[in-house]
C-alpha cells in the first residue's frame, strides 16, 4: 500500500485505489480546528481498473467527490454506492452529489432494508422531498437505482466482490468487503462497541474483515467519551484496534472521527493507537484528500504488498 498527496490523477493499470473524500461521524463540521482531518461526513470511494467507482456511503463527503468529476470527455456517469445505514451522516450527500443532477448519469445503491415498516426506497424517498428538499428523487436528473441489499450476501460490482453483513450498531446496520485482484478492503464506519472496556468482537464482523489489507472502522470516542455515550452506537479508539488486531487485518484506517475532536484530538488518538497496537497492526487516521494504492495480486503465490510509506497528520 502506498499512500498518496491529495487526490493526484489515478493512474490507469493493476491497482485499487482508496479515496477518502468524508471521514467525519454523525454531524458535518466545519472549523479551522478540523481542518487537516476535514468536516465531511462518510463517504470514501474505491477505483479499480474494469469497474464503476464504488461509493461507500453517501455522507456529505460525496459532494466533494462529485466536485472532482468534471468529465471534458461528456462520457455519462455510472457508479455503485454501498450504503452502510441511513442514517443522515451516511447519506446526506446524495442530493448534492453532482453526477445525480447531471441527465444520463447512473448510481445503483446497495443497503440493507430499513426496517420501520418501509422498503429502502420509499425510506429514502421519505427523506428526499418537500419539504426536506425541493425536488424527489425521481426528480432529479440522473437515474438512481436502489436495491436492498441484505446481509449475508456476496456480489459482484464489476470486477469487485462485495460481502454485506450485519454489523452492531442502532437499527439494520452493514459493514461491507471489497475483494479485488486478491485486495481486500472492509468498511465499517458505525460499529456499537459492546460495553465499557469490552474486547468482545462479533463473529460477523471478524468474518468481514477477517485478514483484509485495510480496514476502515468506526472509531468514534475515547474511552472516556464512551462511558457517558456507551448505547450511542459507536466505538471506541483502543476498540477499534483491538477489532483490527483480532481480524488480523494489515492496515487500520480510524474512521467517523467525531465532531468534537480537533485536529490535535485526533493526532494524539493516533499515536496512543499506534502504541496500542504495536506491530501487530498499521494504524493511520483517515483524512479527507487522502488516496490509498493497493497493486493487485494475481494468486496467492504472489509477492506481499510493499510496507506503506511512513505518513503521519500533517
Ligand atoms: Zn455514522
Ligand atoms: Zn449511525
Amino acid at each position: 500500500m502506498t499512500s498518496g498527496e491529495r487526490h493526484p490523477r489515478v493512474r490507469p493499470g493493476g491497482e485499487l485505489v482508496v479515496r477518502f473524500f468524508g471521514v467525519r461521524g454523525s454531524t458535518p463540521c466545519c472549523s479551522p480546528e478540523v481542518h487537516r482531518y476535514g468536516g465531511n461526513t462518510s463517504c470514501v470511494v474505491v477505483e479499480a481498473p474494469g469497474t464503476r467507482p464504488i461509493l461507500l456511503d453517501l455522507g456529505t463527503g460525496s459532494r466533494l467527490y462529485g466536485e472532482s468529476l468534471r468529465r471534458a470527455d461528456g462520457t455519462p456517469f455510472r457508479a455503485a454506492a454501498l450504503v452502510s445505514r441511513l442514517h443522515w451522516d451516511h447519506v446526506q450527500g446524495l442530493p448534492f452529489f453532482g453526477p445525480a443532477l447531471c441527465a444520463g448519469s447512473e448510481i445503483e445503491i446497495y443497503a440493507p432494508p430499513p426496517g420501520c415498516g418501509m422498503t429502502l426506497a420509499e425510506a429514502i424517498d421519505s427523506c428526499i422531498r418537500p419539504p426536506f428538499f425541493p425536488v424527489t428523487v425521481a426528480e432529479l436528473p440522473g437515474s438512481i437505482r436502489v436495491s436492498e441489499a441484505e446481509p449475508g450476501r456476496t456480489f459482484a460490482v464489476d470486477e469487485v466482490s462485495v460481502t454485506t453483513r450485519t454489523v452492531p450498531h442502532v437499527g439494520p446496520t452493514a459493514g461491507f468487503r471489497l475483494d479485488w485482484q486478491g485486495v481486500s478492503i472492509t468498511y465499517i464506519p458505525d460499529h456499537q462497541q459492546p460495553g465499557v472496556g469490552s474486547t468482545r468482537v462479533d463473529d460477523e464482523v471478524l468474518a468481514l474483515a477477517d485478514g483484509v489489507d485495510l480496514l476502515i472502522h468506526d472509531a468514534q470516542y475515547t474511552a472516556e467519551e464512551f462511558e457517558q455515550k456507551s448505547n450511542w452506537g459507536h466505538s471506541t479508539v483502543p476498540y477499534a484496534v483491538e477489532v483490527a488486531r483480532q481480524a488480523r487485518v494489515r492496515t487500520l484506517a480510524l474512521f467517523h472521527h467525531d465532531p468534537l475532536h480537533d485536529d490535535p484530538t485526533v493526532d494524539r488518538l493516533l499515536g496512543e493507537a499506534r502504541v496500542q497496537a504495536g506491530c501487530a497492526v498499521e494504524v493511520i487516521a483517515a483524512r479527507e484528500g487522502l488516496d490509498l494504492r493497493f497493486p493487485a495480486r494475481t494468486g496467492p503465490a504472489a509477492q506481499p504488498l510493499p510496507a506503506a510509506l511512513a505518513f503521519g497528520p500533517r
